[in-house]
C-alpha cells in the first residue's frame, strides 16, 4: 500500500485539497482556494486539478507515491460511478468528478458525501477512534449527519441515509429549503439562528452583536460566541431555542438507533461551547432512560481537516 493519498472537501465556499499520509493521518500539506460556484463546474474542476499539482510540486512527492484522490462533496453523489448527481450549492448538476480527475491524473479516484469524508475521519483519527456504533452530526450553514454501525457508514437504499436535518419537528413549522415544512434544519442551523436574530433585529430589538455584522455579510459562529460571551440576551435567546430543537432531534436518534457515542462537529459546534453544552445536557434529558445513561458525547477532534483525512480514506470504504 502506498504512504499517501489526497483529500479534497468540496464545499460552497472553499475547497480545501490535501495530502495525507495514510498511516498517521498527519496533513503535510493543504491547499485552500474560493470555489466560485458561478463560474461554473468546469471551473471547479479545474480549481480541484490545481489544487492537487500544487501540493503535490510542494511536497516534493510524485503521483506514483500517491494511491488515490478521494473527493467528498455536499449534494447528491452516485458512490459507485463518482458522479455528483446535484449539488445546488455548487450548481453542479451530473458532474463526472471521477472521470475527469482520473483522465487527469491516471490514478484511482472516489467520492464520497461531505458529512461521509468528516465523520470517516473523525473514525479514522479523531473523536470516534476505535469506536464502532456512533453517529456524528455537523452543525453550520445546515444540519447533517452519518450513521456508523459495526464500523461500517450506513448509506441506506438511495445514498442518502442520515438527513438528520430533515427529521420533521413541527408538523406546521418553517418552510425548509427541501421544500417541506419544520424540519430540524429550520431552526437548529447556523443559518436558522442567523435568520431568528435578523427577524429580531429588524423588528428593534437590541444586541451587541450589531457591532460585529457588516453590511451585507451574514452572521457568523464567532459573531454568535462573542455575543454570548457578553450575555447577550437576544443571541443567546436564538441559541436555546436552537439548542432545544436540536437537542430533540439527537435525543430521537439516540432512541431510535441506539448508538454508543454522538459526535457533535461544525462551525456552530466548534465555535459556541454554550450551544453544545446545553444541546448534549437536552439530548441526555430527552432521551429513553436506559439509551440516556450509556450515551456518549464528544466534540468533533479534528476541526476543519476531518473532512480532508476522512476524503483520503474514501478508498477503504467498506471497513
Ligand atoms: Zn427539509
Amino acid at each position: 500500500m502506498k504512504k499517501f493519498s489526497i483529500g479534497i472537501d468540496l464545499g460552497g465556499t472553499k475547497i480545501l485539497t490535501a495530502l495525507i499520509n495514510r498511516e498517521t493521518g498527519e496533513v503535510i500539506s493543504h491547499v485552500k482556494k474560493k470555489t466560485k460556484k458561478e463560474k461554473g463546474p468546469k471551473n471547479i474542476i479545474k480549481k480541484m486539478i490545481d489544487s492537487v499539482e500544487e501540493l503535490i510540486a510542494e511536497s516534493g512527492k510524485t503521483l506514483d507515491e500517491i494511491s488515490s484522490i478521494g473527493v467528498g462533496s455536499a449534494g447528491q453523489n452516485d458512490r459507485k460511478n463518482g458522479i455528483l448527481i446535484a449539488a445546488p450549492n455548487l450548481d453542479c448538476y451530473d458532474l463526472d468528478i471521477k472521470g475527469l480527475l482520473q483522465k487527469h491524473f491516471d490514478i484511482p479516484v472516489f467520492l464520497g458525501n461531505d458529512v461521509e469524508i468528516a465523520t470517516i475521519g473523525e473514525m479514522k483519527f479523531g473523536s470516534a477512534k476505535g469506536c464502532k456504533d456512533f453517529v456524528c452530526i455537523f452543525v453550520g450553514t445546515g444540519v447533517g449527519s452519518c450513521i456508523v454501525k459495526d464500523g461500517k457508514i450506513i448509506t441506506g437504499a438511495t445514498g442518502t441515509a442520515g438527513e438528520i436535518g430533515h427529521m420533521i419537528v413541527d408538523l406546521n413549522g418553517r418552510q425548509c429549503a427541501c421544500g417541506a415544512h419544520g424540519c430540524l434544519e429550520a431552526y437548529a442551523s447556523r443559518s436558522a439562528i442567523e435568520r431568528r436574530i435578523e427577524g429580531a433585529l429588524k423588528k428593534g430589538r437590541k444586541s451587541c452583536i450589531l457591532e460585529y455584522l457588516e453590511p451585507g455579510k451574514s452572521i457568523t459562529s464567532s459573531m454568535i460566541r462573542k455575543s454570548i460571551e457578553r450575555e447577550d440576551e437576544l443571541v443567546m435567546q436564538c441559541v436555546t431555542e436552537a439548542s432545544e430543537y436540536l437537542s430533540g432531534g439527537i435525543a430521537s436518534i439516540i432512541n431510535f438507533i441506539n448508538p454508543e457515542l454522538v459526535v457533535l462537529g461544525g462551525g456552530l459546534i466548534n465555535a459556541v461551547d454554550y450551544f453544545y453544552e446545553k444541546t448534549i445536557k437536552k439530548a441526555r434529558a430527552k432521551s429513553l432512560p436506559v439509551p440516556a445513561e450509556k450515551i456518549e458525547f464528544k466534540k468533533a477532534a479534528l476541526g476543519d481537516f476531518s473532512g480532508v483525512i476522512g476524503a483520503a480514506f474514501l478508498e477503504d470504504r467498506g471497513w
